[in-house]
């Protein structure tokens, strides 16, 4: 697969030097989701209070795409709101559908703008998918919990 450098080094940056990586004990949901495709896993434990993600760990294994995609989500999503967390969660996923015709919103995205690259790869979309599809079914769990 063909990736601009500069993108290339952010995702490999964040595989090698990860993020929140290394479960918490203490948390609202939990959540463990598999990429059959690639071998790829990853365990979230996500932390909820009053509506606003105030804590995001994690474990996993798998390729550089999927773990360097969990490791930004967690940079991007801790100490936000559900739903500011839900609007960047569907911008993400939106890139990730673009087969290659967006290169996302950077103000929301951040660094995780160079996954765009990825989108024209569909079997690397469920990789650099797998924590975002995660986080979602956390962040469900954990609202049923708090009615
Ligand atoms: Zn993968």
């Amino acid at each position: 697969m063909e990736l601009d450098s500069l993108y290339q080094e952010v995702i490999l940056d964040h595989y090698k030097h990860p993020q929140h990586k290394g479960l918490n004990p203490v948390f609202s949901a939990q959540v463990h989701h598999v990429n059959t495709s690639c071998g790829d896993e990853v365990t979230l434990n996500v932390t909820i209070k009053d509506r606003k993600i105030t804590g995001i760990s994690w474990d996993g294994q798998g390729c550089s795409i999927s773990q360097a995609s969990v490791s930004m989500l967690t940079d991007l999503l801790i100490d936000k709101t559900l739903e500011e967390a839900e609007v960047i969660t569907h911008s993400f996923s939106e890139l990730m559908a673009s087969k290659g015709t967006s290169t996302g919103d950077a103000d929301l995205l951040e660094d995780a703008v160079a996954f765009a690259g990825v989108s024209k790869f569909p079997s690397r979309v469920k990789c650099a998918l797998l924590g975002w599809m995660a986080f979602k079914d956390a962040a469900v769990q954990s609202q049923g919990e708090s009615k």
